[in-house]
C-alpha cells in the first residue's frame, strides 16, 4: 500500500458522525490482496450496535445541523468538490482498489476512478433542479408539489466495483438531500472509507456520509431491519435481494435492487466481425468477469460460429493475465478464494454437463486467486453454466439460426439486467433490442456506462434505476400541497 493510504487510512476504525471510531464490540476482520494472498490490513467488524449509532448520527444529520440548511446550490459544489477530490487522489485510489480487489491497475485509473469523480458532478449539477410542478386544479385552489429527499438511506454494496457503486449510490443520494449509511463489501472496504475521508476533506458535515465496514449477516441485516432507515439501495446477489426485500417488509422501507445477469450478447452473421470479437472479449472478461453485466451467454448465427470461435480462442489466448498492478496486465485475479472456489465449481459442472471447453477451465498455477479465461462452446441454453450467473471469466457459446429463435433463448433467463446485439442490418438490430427483456441493450458495442444513462434490472435482476435523471428521483419522494384561494 502507498505511504500516503497508509498514513490516511485510520485502519481498524469505522466511520461515523464524522469520526473515526473503533467498532462497538472490538472486532476487527482481514482484508485480502487476491493477487497475493496476503493480508493488506484490519478492518473494524461494525455490528448492530454501531449500524444504530450511524443511523443515529445520519437521522441528526439530516435533521438538523449544517446539512439541511445548505441551499441547492451549496449542495452541488459540495458535490463537485468531492469529484475533483477523488481526481485530486486518483492514482491512490485506483492502487488501493487495485490492492483490495484485484482489478487491474489500468481498468481501475481508466474506469472506476474517473467514473467515480464523473458521477459525483454529474449528480452536483442536478441539486439545483429538483423542480416540483404547478398542476392545475379547480378553480380557487392552487395545487403545487414538492420533490423532497427521503432522509436515512442504507446502501450496501458489493466487491466488484467498490468505489465506483459506491459513488453511484452516494451521489445522487446526497444530491437531493439525504444522509446516509454506507456498507461496503467484507472483501474490499478500502476504497469507500478512503472516500469518507475525502468526503470529510471536501467539508461534507459529519453525519452525512458513515461508512460501517462489517459483514452481510450483521452489518448490512441491521441497517436493513433498522426502524431509523428510509430506504435500502442495494447492489449484489438475487439471493441477498430477496432475502433484504423479505426483511424490509417489516418496516415497510423502500428499495432499489441492483442484483445478478446472465446477459445474452447476440453475434448475427452480418455483424463486423473484429468490433464483435472485441465485444465479446470485453463483455466476459473486462474485470474478470465480476460485473453484473458480463455478456456471460454469447449467442452466435450459425454461418459465423466455427470461424468465431477460432478467432475467440485464439485472442483469448493472447490475454495477458497476471499481476494486476502490472499496467500491461488485462486479467487479475478472481477477488477472493471462495469466489475462484465457485468459478472453479461451475468449470466443472459445464464439463459435466456436456460442454466443449475451447480454452482456460483451471486456475493459475502459483500464489492468487487466477482462473483461466474459459470459453465453452455447444452449451445449451438449459445447462447450468447458461442460467446461473458464474461471476467469473468464464463465457458460453450457444449457437442459433435465426432471430426469432435467439430472442427466443435469449429471453428464456429469469435475469433481465443487460444484452448486447452485433449486425450491420439497422432494422435487425433495433427489433432486436426492442424484443430483447434487459434493462440495458447495446448495439455494436458492450459495457459502457454514463453518469447520465439510466441502469438498472428487470425480472430477477430486480428494480429501480440509477443513474441519471431516474436515480436522482429514487432518492425523492413527491409532496402535493393544496392551498385554498377562495
Ligand atoms: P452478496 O452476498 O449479495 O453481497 C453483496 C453485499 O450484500 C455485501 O456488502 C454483503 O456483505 C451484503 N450482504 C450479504 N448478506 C446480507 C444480508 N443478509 N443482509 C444485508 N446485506 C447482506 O454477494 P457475494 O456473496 O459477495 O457474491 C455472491 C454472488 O453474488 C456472486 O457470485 C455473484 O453472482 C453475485 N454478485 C452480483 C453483483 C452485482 O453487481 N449484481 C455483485 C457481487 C456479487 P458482505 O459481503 O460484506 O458479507
Ligand atoms: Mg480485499
Amino acid at each position: 500500500m502507498p505511504p500516503s493510504s497508509e498514513t490516511r487510512l485510520a485502519p481498524g476504525l469505522l466511520y461515523i458522525d464524522g469520526q473515526w471510531v473503533p467498532a462497538a464490540a472490538g472486532a476487527t476482520f482481514k482484508t485480502i490482496n487476491p493477487a497475493t494472498e496476503e493480508t493488506l490490513t484490519e478492518v473494524a467488524e461494525g455490528r448492530a450496535e454501531d449500524i444504530d449509532r450511524a443511523v443515529g448520527a445520519a437521522r441528526r444529520a439530516f435533521a438538523g445541523g449544517a446539512w439541511p440548511k445548505l441551499s441547492p446550490a451549496e449542495r452541488g459544489r459540495m458535490l463537485w468538490a468531492i469529484g475533483d477530490r477523488i481526481d485530486g487522489h486518483a492514482e491512490e485510489l485506483a492502487r488501493l482498489e487495485t490492492l483490495d480487489s484485484g482489478k487491474t491497475i489500468t481498468e481501475a485509473a481508466r474506469v472506476d476512478v474517473p467514473m467515480a469523480a464523473d458521477c459525483f458532478r454529474y449528480f452536483a449539477g442536478w441539486a439545483t433542479k429538483l423542480e416540483g410542478a404547478t398542476v392545475p386544479a379547480r378553480a380557487g385552489l392552487f395545487n403545487y408539489t414538492l420533490r423532497e429527499p427521503l432522509g436515512v438511506i442504507g446502501q450496501i454494496i458489493p466487491w466488484n466495483f467498490p468505489l465506483l457503486l459506491a459513488a453511484w449510490k452516494l451521489a445522487p443520494a446526497l444530491a437531493a438531500g439525504n444522509t446516509v449509511v454506507l456498507k461496503p463489501a467484507e472483501q474490499t472496504p478500502l476504497t469507500a472509507l478512503r472516500l469518507a475521508a475525502i468526503a470529510a476533506e471536501a467539508g461534507l458535515a459529519p453525519g452525512v456520509l458513515n461508512v460501517v465496514t462489517g459483514f452481510g449477516p450483521g452489518a448490512g441485516a441491521a441497517l436493513v431491519d433498522h426502524p431509523g432507515v428510509d430506504k435500502i439501495a442495494f447492489t449484489g446477489s438475487t439471493a441477498v435481494g430477496q432475502e433484504i426485500m423479505r426483511r424490509a417488509s417489516a418496516t415497510l422501507k423502500r428499495l432499489t435492487l441492483e442484483l445478478g445477469g446472465k446477459s445474452p450478447n447476440v453475434v448475427f452473421a452480418d455483424a463486423d466481425i473484429d468490433a464483435a470479437t472485441r465485444g465479446a472479449m470485453n463483455g466476459i472478461f473486462f474485470n474478470k468477469g465480476e460485473v453484473c453485466t458480463a455478456g456471460s451467454r454469447l449467442f452466435v448465427e450459425e454461418p459465423l460460429h466455427d470461424a468465431f470461435i477460432e478467432r475467440l480462442g485464439a485472442q483469448t489466448a493472447k490475454l495477458q493475465q497476471g499481476d494486476p498492478l502490472d499496467p500491461k496486465t488485462r486479467l487479475g485475479p478472481q477477488v477472493s478464494e471462495a469466489q475462484m472456489g465457485r468459478v472453479l465449481s461451475y468449470v466443472e459442472r459445464g464439463v459435466a454437463e456436456g460442454a466443449r471447453l475451447v480454452c482456460g477451465g483451471a486456475r493459475a498455477p502459483g500464489r492468487g486467486y487466477f482462473v483461466r479465461p474459459t470459453i465453452f462452446d455447444e452449451v445449451r441454453n438449459d445447462m447450468t453454466i447458461a442460467r446461473e450467473e458464474i461471476f467469473g471469466p468464464v463465457l458460453s457459446v450457444i449457437r442459433f439460426k435465426d432471430i426469432e429463435e435467439v430472442v427466443r433463448a435469449a429471453n428464456a433467463s429469469a435475469y433481465g439486467l443487460a444484452a448486447g446485439v452485433w449486425t450491420r442490418d439497422i432494422k435487425k438490430a433495433h427489433r432486436t433490442a426492442r424484443a430483447l427483456q434487459a434493462g440495458t441493450v447495446w448495439i455494436n458495442t458492450y459495457g459502457l456506462y454514463d453518469s447520465a444513462m439510466p441502469f438498472g434490472g428487470t425480472k430477477m435482476s430486480g428494480f429501480g434505476r440509477e443513474l441519471g435523471q431516474c436515480g436522482l428521483h429514487e432518492y425523492t419522494q413527491t409532496k402535493s400541497v393544496w392551498v385554498d384561494l377562495s
